[in-house]
């Protein structure tokens, strides 16, 4: 069993390094119609796509943020819009050394018989649509397959659908010259402890990698996008040190050292929450195979949000809270973050029961 080498290997190699250049990372912007809809509503703006475009600009035009970044996620309306200047968005990333990416993902659906279990869509036309998305400038992809964790779950036929589908679609991007983003989310939601998601989160990326290595996946040329490992929802809550030991010790039994970078999704916590574990990760004293760095959407967003609540007159300040967390966060993947950015509005839990991005 060998991996896929095809036209594209070289390339995929080299774009999974740079995504993983440790001091950089990901800024997830790639909210759908509908869930950026409701980060919009939390601040009173309506959604219409002069408004999405607005946010989004906001983000990617924001001064020195983007040196912090070595890929931003795009929805795909994103992917094709431009500045109010009229500069293509994918021309603004490129320009400073921002690999755009996309994502094919076509959200989740229930699988039946299971307890609310789910398995992902987007297997139509995912080939086509890589070659469509490379075309206009993406170089890198994501696809989020959801587990939950209950007294059966995840259920052995949850783990392998989402491990299949993760595989194959990494396989279809790899053949189209995407990087694929390989992200199976172990959700927070619960009153399980540390231990259970540990447990948890080791089964699935073993899992996983079966399967990758199963599609003949090139690991060199992939991404991991996990989730940390924390106790849930409804526990008490633990440090920074704790779930370093618990997150880094579950990747490190299960991540093969050909994936150059993982980069984790922030998944509720607070931005100050999800920096200051991912410091604690970096600053962990064991062997570390692969760049430990972020792929945050909320995380990296929300103080910008609230700073700018749709106006204007707020563009400077929502610039400058979102450089403020880009650089901690560059910070936290070189263990070098002090804490204490971004004041209370970065320590504002952004936790949502069952939630659907
Ligand atoms: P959060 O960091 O908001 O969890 O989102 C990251 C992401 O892209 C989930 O798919």
């Amino acid at each position: 069993m060998s991996a896929f080498v095809g036209k594209y290997a070289d390339e995929l190699i080299k774009n999974a390094k740079y995504i993983a250049t440790p001091g950089k990372g990901i800024l997830a912007a790639d909210e759908s119609t509908g869930t950026i809809g409701k980060r919009l509503a939390s601040i009173n703006v309506e959604n219409i796509e002069s408004n999405r475009q607005a946010l989004r600009e906001l983000l990617f035009t924001s001064p020195n943020a983007l040196a912090y970044l070595s890929g931003v996620i795009h929805f795909e309306e994103t992917l094709y819009q431009k500045t109010s200047g009229g500069k293509p968005f994918v021309e603004v990333l490129q320009e400073n050394n921002v690999i755009p990416g996309i994502k094919v993902d076509k959200g989740t659906v229930d699988i039946a018989g299971t307890n609310g279990e789910t398995t992902t869509q987007g297997f139509d036309s995912l080939g086509a649509r890589c070659q469509q998305y490379y075309k206009a400038g993406a170089r890198f992809a994501k696809w989020r397959a959801v587990l939950k964790i209950g007294p059966n779950e995840p259920s052995e036929l949850a783990i392998q659908q989402n491990a299949q589908g993760l595989a194959r679609y990494a396989i279809i991007c790899q053949e189209n010259g995407l990087v694929p983003i390989v992200e199976p989310e172990v959700l927070t939601d619960g009153s399980h402890d540390i231990k259970k998601c540990a447990a948890v989160t080791e089964t699935v990326l073993a899992a996983v990698y079966k399967a990758l290595n199963d599609h003949h996946v090139l690991l060199e040329g992939t991404l991991l996008k996990p989730n940390m490992v924390t106790p849930g929802s409804d526990s008490a809550k633990v440090a920074p040190e704790v779930i370093a030991e618990y997150t880094v010790g579950a990747l490190r039994r299960t991540v093969p050292p050909a994936v150059p970078g993982i980069v984790f999704l922030s998944g509720g916590q607070s931005e100050e929450e999800a920096t200051l574990n991912l410091n604690a990760m970096n600053k962990l004293a064991v062997l570390k195979p692969w760049t430990l760095s972020f792929s945050f959407g909320r995380a990296l967003q929300q103080s910008t949000l609230k700073t700018w609540a749709g106006k204007k007159e707020n563009v400077t300040a929502a610039q400058e809270a979102f450089l403020a967390r880009c650089k901690a966060n560059s910070d936290a993947t070189l263990g070098k973050y002090a804490g204490g950015s971004g004041g209370g509005l970065a320590s504002e839990s952004l936790y949502v029961k069952g939630y659907k991005y």
